[in-house]
């Protein structure tokens, strides 16, 4: 399991997170444009982007909207949520992706590979058979590359294709 998921742009990845002005969970969260962003779903109370440095294609990031929360910390509201934005982020991934399997989980500080600790998320990684062959490596942290645009809008579609789910009870 560690060694499938080793990947080595992430020492890259943790070293400029510290350099990166604020929390790129609250920037997103506060800015309007979903795409320069990489958000794909906004709920009530938390929200879900792709993650800027992937272990795989499609890796999603679900975050409550308050900072300096984690795991342990949650309100039941905010657990709730992110729990159900994580099955519709599992659904929108087998819409467009069809991954053979899931990783599901939170990184609880620098040890054990948080890159971002001040701001809680979980992450929702899909799966191949051999994919730790052809993960890409993205090196820049300014730019976003286009694959990631594209990976947004495919989900965002596929998410918003889904009215009624449990990640939008209201529509
Ligand atoms: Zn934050």
């Amino acid at each position: 399991m560690t060694e499938r998921l080793w990947a080595p742009w992430r020492l890259e990845y943790v070293q400029n997170a510290d350099a990166q002005e604020g929390c790129v969970f609250c920037v997103a969260a506060a800015a309007d444009d979903d795409e320069a962003h990489l958000v794909v779903h906004r709920g009530e109370r938390a929200f879900v982007l792709l993650n800027k440095f992937p272990y795989a294609s499609g890796h999603l990031l679900v975050a409550p909207y308050r900072h300096g929360l984690d795991f342990d910390d949650l309100a039941d509201e905010e657990a709730l949520e992110i729990h159900r934005l994580g099955a519709a982020g599992l659904a929108a991934l087998r819409t467009v992706y069809r991954p053979e399997g899931f990783n599901l989980g939170w990184n609880i500080g620098r040890i054990a590979g948080a890159g971002i600790p001040g701001h809680g998320h979980l992450h929702v990684v899909p799966r191949w058979s051999g994919d730790t062959n052809f993960m890409p490596v993205l090196a820049d942290v300014r730019v976003i590359p286009e694959h990631l645009v594209a990976t947004r809008r495919r989900l965002a579609e596929a998410w918003s294709a889904r009215p009624g789910t449990a990640a939008n009870p209201s529509e």
